[in-house]
């Protein structure tokens, strides 16, 4: 027995990080309190520092491991054979529906529609994906559907109070007895999810009204417990959405059926479901034939909602790493305090600062596009830029940060190992990687307005750094080369390029805002190693002049200041 072994005896613990509970995931976050100050949601901040408390609490924390511990059942029918198609959740999934909901997280834009509303909603979104990533999926395609069912009035007249009603109701009930609602989405099928036009479910009209009866199926089906879904299905003039309830208008069940349920790799807590039509009664919503047309601005909205959603795991990824870095001692010192951990600590929340800036201003452009050509340009064309970039970079955060807790951040209690399941999703929902590349260029191509609003945008960071000017003026012709090229070849000869230019659009632009925003260290590490290209392929390799330790202290203090226990014993 070492000595060590006897004065603390065999069974006393040491050297572990205390959990990470008990703070407010807004108060600590400074680079979003920012941001929200930044981008004109000042006033929410009242309904952020709460929610953030309420997060932050080791039971709200509980929610999101029993949600996911406890995966939704799938009862098909009844013990006599009749058809039931409901699912079942834990009471910890309803807990965080209902606080999501009761924070209006599903509607916040639509109910209070001033300058900020996105922001405050997307800093709400980023702070409850940081406990539980499953139920933000429901609680997302519900707040995007109001943007595609307003093309509707009628129906938006019908619907959309209960939708954005502040309360959660599970009941499986028709939509008039509740007081609150759910709406999903189904275009993927079998045999295409890119590409939608291939859908085969068929929609058949009745008589001259707008109603119509829908048969097929959809390959995947997301919360399929929701009151209603916008669905794409074939009618005579072509590929058109329907609005899906799981009830009739005459109060009988819908005849949409649930196959199964997915066993996914992550995303546990949410139900994703098969699901078949046999004649499901629904209303056309918009025009025959515009379908993607009209279901596009609730893709917008979701992929936004990705974007935000991938900031947040880079954030509770980040923080976790610090924490745990902060406490943690090996080779005599905490792990905090050595050079090359430090880096790697100080990479990590370059990038997760960069990301929360970037899913600000892009809400920020949600809240201005009505009234602002200039701003409408750069949400068209930034959700994309944003939805794949912060995507692609979430995973192999969250992978570098879950290192940074040795063994223990492969172990479930850790929260690591379900941030690293989740992370690969948001890439592949709501336009998979190439795909949303191929939304850049063509966004490029047919509303060229857009690649001027971003070029202005990240325009606005210029003179702050010679090497990041440099880097824009490339850009720049590189889009000029993209658009002569696009015109002698069309848009199949700019395809094979389209995720290089996404991705120097990205950084160009997270460039442009951390300088502007940023610490003075922040802008010169970010444009070192990821403009001027002084670093190496995985995080952890800025340069040795760069100041790591202001930057790691930007997430350390945050957590210190916020009542963490156990102070370490330096300043970091
Ligand atoms: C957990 C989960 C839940 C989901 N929930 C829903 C839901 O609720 N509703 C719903 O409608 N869908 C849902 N989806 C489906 C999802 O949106 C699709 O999986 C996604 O859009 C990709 O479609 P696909 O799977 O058919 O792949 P494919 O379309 O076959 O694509 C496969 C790959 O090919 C690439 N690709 C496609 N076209 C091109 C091209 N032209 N050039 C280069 N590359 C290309 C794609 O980027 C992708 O990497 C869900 C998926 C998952 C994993």
């Amino acid at each position: 027995m070492s000595s060590l072994e006897v004065a603390v005896g065999p069974k006393t613990v040491f050297n572990q990080a205390p959990p990470l509970v008990g703070y407010n995931l807004y108060l600590s976050d400074s680079h979003l309190v920012d941001a929200v100050h930044r981008e004109s949601a000042a006033w929410a901040e009242g309904q952020l520092r709460e929610l953030g408390e309420i997060l932050g609490s080791e039971e709200a924390q509980r929610w999101g491991f029993e949600a996911n511990e406890n995966a939704p059942v799938l009862h098909t029918h009844d013990r006599f054979g009749n058809r039931r198609d409901e699912v079942l959740f834990h009471p910890s999934w309803h807990q965080l529906m209902r606080t999501s909901a009761e924070h209006r997280i599903h509607s916040l834009p639509w109910t209070e529609p001033r300058q900020g509303a996105h922001v405050a909603r997307a800093a709400l979104l980023m702070m409850t994906a940081q406990n539980e990533l499953g139920h933000t999926c429901p609680i997302s395609m519900t707040f995007a559907a109001v943007a595609a069912l307003r093309a509707d009035p009628e129906l938006a007249r019908q619907w959309e109070p209960r939708i954005v009603a502040a309360s959660y109701d599970p009941r499986f009930r028709p939509a008039p007895e509740k007081s609150g609602l759910l709406v999903g989405m189904g275009m993927t099928e079998k045999q295409g999810g890119s590409d939608v036009r291939s859908n085969t479910s068929r929609a058949e009209r009745l008589g001259d009204t707008r109603e119509y009866l829908i048969t097929g199926h959809k390959w995947f089906c997301s919360a399929p417990m929701s009151d209603a879904f916008l669905i794409l299905a074939q009618a005579p003039r072509g590929l058109s959405c329907f609005w899906l309830p799981r009830w009739t208008a005459i109060g009988e069940r819908n005849r949409f059926h649930l196959q199964r349920l997915k066993p996914k790799m992550g995303n546990r807590s949410n139900a994703s479901a098969e699901v078949e039509f046999d004649g499901a009664w629904s209303c056309l919503v918009g025009e025959e034939g515009r379908g993607i047309q009209n279901i596009i601005d609730m893709v917008q909205c979701t992929r936004l909602d990705c974007a935000i959603a991938a900031a947040a795991l880079m954030r509770q990824a980040v923080v976790q790493a610090v924490h745990h870095a902060r406490h943690r001692r090996a080779f005599g010192k905490r792990l905090i305090e050595h050079p090359l951990m430090l880096n790697v600590l100080a990479d990590l929340a370059l990038e997760s600062h960069a990301a929360t800036l970037l899913m600000a201003r892009l809400a920020r452009a949600f809240d201005s596009r009505a009234g602002d050509e200039q701003e409408r340009g750069f949400a068209r064309i930034a959700t994309a830029i944003s939805k794949y970039w912060l995507c692609k970079r979430a995973p192999v955060v969250v992978g570098e940060a879950l290192e940074c807790l040795g063994g223990n951040g492969y172990v479930e209690e850790s929260v690591m190992p379900r941030l690293y399941r989740e992370a690969p999703l948001y890439s592949i929902w709501e336009g998979s990687g190439n795909v949303i590349c191929l939304d850049i260029l063509r966004a490029i191509a047919k509303e060229p307005n857009s690649a001027d609003a971003i070029i202005h945008e990240i325009r606005q960071g210029g003179g702050a750094d010679r090497r990041l000017d440099e880097y824009v003026a490339n850009l720049e012709s590189d889009l000029t080369g993209l658009t002569q090229q696009r015109s002698a070849y069309g848009i199949a000869g700019s395809e094979a390029q389209a995720r290089r230019l996404a991705e120097k659009l990205a950084l160009a632009l997270e460039a442009s805002l951390i300088v502007r925003h940023g610490s003075s260290a922040e802008a010169g590490a970010f444009v070192s190693s990821r403009i001027a290209g002084d670093c190496g392929c995985t995080f952890g390799t800025l340069s040795a002049e760069l100041d790591s330790q202001s930057i790691v202290a930007a997430v350390a203090d945050g957590l210190e200041a916020k009542g963490l226990a156990s102070r370490p014993p330096t300043d970091l």
